[in-house]
């Protein structure tokens, strides 16, 4: 989570699921978004079967807001051995209860649950077809469309229904689902939203982030491949794939410089060292002349580390965050935003106090935030601030699964970096290279639409 910049750019969603993990799976499920929260804060869901029977809890709000003692024990009182669970960021597509994940289905062969993370390309095409032959729709959701696709398929076995509904897919996703008896985990094509596998015992979990099979004790066994999908039933684990000829990976980066937890392990890079790499690698390219290194909490602090160490400037923490804002209710208006800084962030004066600042951010969306924060740092008695972005100029929205401000706001889309540096008043201001970005996040395969305007075809 950061109190900077990147607040503007929200995860879409979080998913978790279990198999067989033992007595308390829907506590284990609730304890697994617990640590996924920072994928989405407006709406939870669990859904979990016994082989016969679904049972559902669903709310707006918090993970530790919508469940409570009482509701898992209910959930866990059909005894399942199966079940999903879902956080949500709410987009475009509606913030009510109808909207929050799992969906459920009863029809002629069971129960189904779905949930997902993503962002589908084709969803007006397919839901036109779907009404015209007669389907009605509750929400406006992408996932109601791939759940009734599937249900569609569904006499033809669960794995060929999986396949030939995402085969009709097109754009980002990865999702958990569950029939009466089989829970299954799919990665779209590109890879484009993290996924990973993991074992509890005799059972499996599977979860956005490895961070929350930590919460779970349960161990990371490996991330999923892109159009992989993961079957697991009484005979255990397999592994199938998308229909089709799959195309070059596109692993969303960004999921490093900013969304996901830094104790999380994506494709097998630790979140952490990444960004401490970026924070070298940007010290490297763009040295400053000044007395110490601050870091904007929380994402960016891991940057400003590595900057600190590579440029062999103290770090210090010159900035403390509120850790109980949680969400604070006002509304998004500009002056209001300004209000919401500084309710979040307190400059240490003790530290800044006549000193010339390095101050790292993982970006800069629309500026504002960056400048109110400049403003901030000058006030508490910083002599010089040299602000360092651990990324590239972030200049494309995003349409796999991050909700992005419209390019109009995005300032680096519009504006050049001294532009920019004068509009935030910094004594300093420069962006990590893209090929600095590509030698700290190594192995290749990586979306960099946002920052490169060249969106991978889908
Ligand atoms: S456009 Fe940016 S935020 Fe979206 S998937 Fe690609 S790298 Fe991630």
């Amino acid at each position: 989570m950061s109190y900077g910049e990147l607040a503007a750019l929200k995860e879409e969603c979080g998913v978790v699921a279990a198999y067989g993990t033992g007595a308390d799976l829907p506590g284990l499920l609730y304890v697994g978004l617990f640590a996924l929260q920072h994928r989405g804060e407006e709406s939870a869901g669990i859904a979990v079967s016994n082989g016969q029977q679904i049972a559902l809890d669903k709310g707006l709000g918090l993970v530790s807001e919508v469940f409570s003692m009482r509701s898992l024990e209910e959930l866990s009182s059909i005894r399942p051995t199966l079940g999903i669970g879902h956080v949500r960021y709410s987009t475009c597509d509606g913030d009510d209860l109808a909207h929050a994940q799992p969906f459920i289905v009863r029809y002629l062969r069971g129960n189904m649950a779905l949930a997902h993370n993503g962002n589908l390309a084709n969803t007006d095409e397919l839901r036109r077809e779907m009404e015209q032959n007669g389907q009605i729709f509750q929400t406006n959701s992408d996932t109601e469309i791939i759940l009734n696709l599937i249900a569609r398929y569904r006499r033809e076995g669960i794995v060929p229904a999986v396949q030939k509904a995402l085969g009709r897919v097109r754009g980002a996703y990865s999702l958990v689902l569950q029939s009466d008896n089989t829970l299954i985990a799919v990665r779209d094509a590109h890879g484009f939203r993290p996924l990973a596998l993991g074992r509890l015992g005799d059972g499996y979990v599977v979860a956005s982030e490895s961070c929350a099979f930590d919460a779970m004790g349960a161990e990371l066994i490996r991330d999923l491949e892109p159009g992989e999908i993961v079957v697991i039933d009484e005979n255990g684990l397999r592994s199938e794939r998308l229909l089709g000829e799959l195309p070059p990976r596109h692993s969303c980066i960004f999921e490093y410089i900013y969304f996901a937890r830094v104790d999380s392990v994506i494709d097998g890079l630790n979140v952490h060292e990444i960004r401490r790499d970026l924070g070298r690698i940007l010290a490297q390219e763009h040295p400053a002349e000044a007395d110490i290194v601050i870091g904007v909490p929380d994402s960016a602090i891991p940057a400003a580390v590595g900057y600190a160490l590579e440029s062999g400037l103290p770090y210090e923490e010159g900035l403390v965050k509120n850790r109980y804002v949680g969400r604070t209710f006002i509304s998004p208006g500009q002056s209001l935003r300004n209000l919401k800084v500084r309710l979040k962030l307190n400059p240490n004066r003790h530290v800044l106090a006549g000193k010339r600042v390095v101050v790292v951010e993982d970006s800069i969306v629309r500026g504002t935030t960056s400048r109110n924060l400049i403003r901030l740092l000058k006030e508490a008695g910083a002599t010089e601030v040299h602000m360092r972005i651990s990324s590239p100029p972030y200049i494309s929205p995003c349409y796999y699964g991050i909700d992005t401000p419209y390019e109009e706001e995005l300032v680096a889309a519009r504006h050049s970096t001294e532009s920019i540096r004068q509009m935030i008043g910094a004594d300093s201001l420069a962006y990590l290279s893209i090929e600095g970005l590509l030698r700290a996040v190594p192995g290749g395969g990586n979306c960099l639409a946002c920052l490169t305007g060249n969106y991978p075809v889908l």
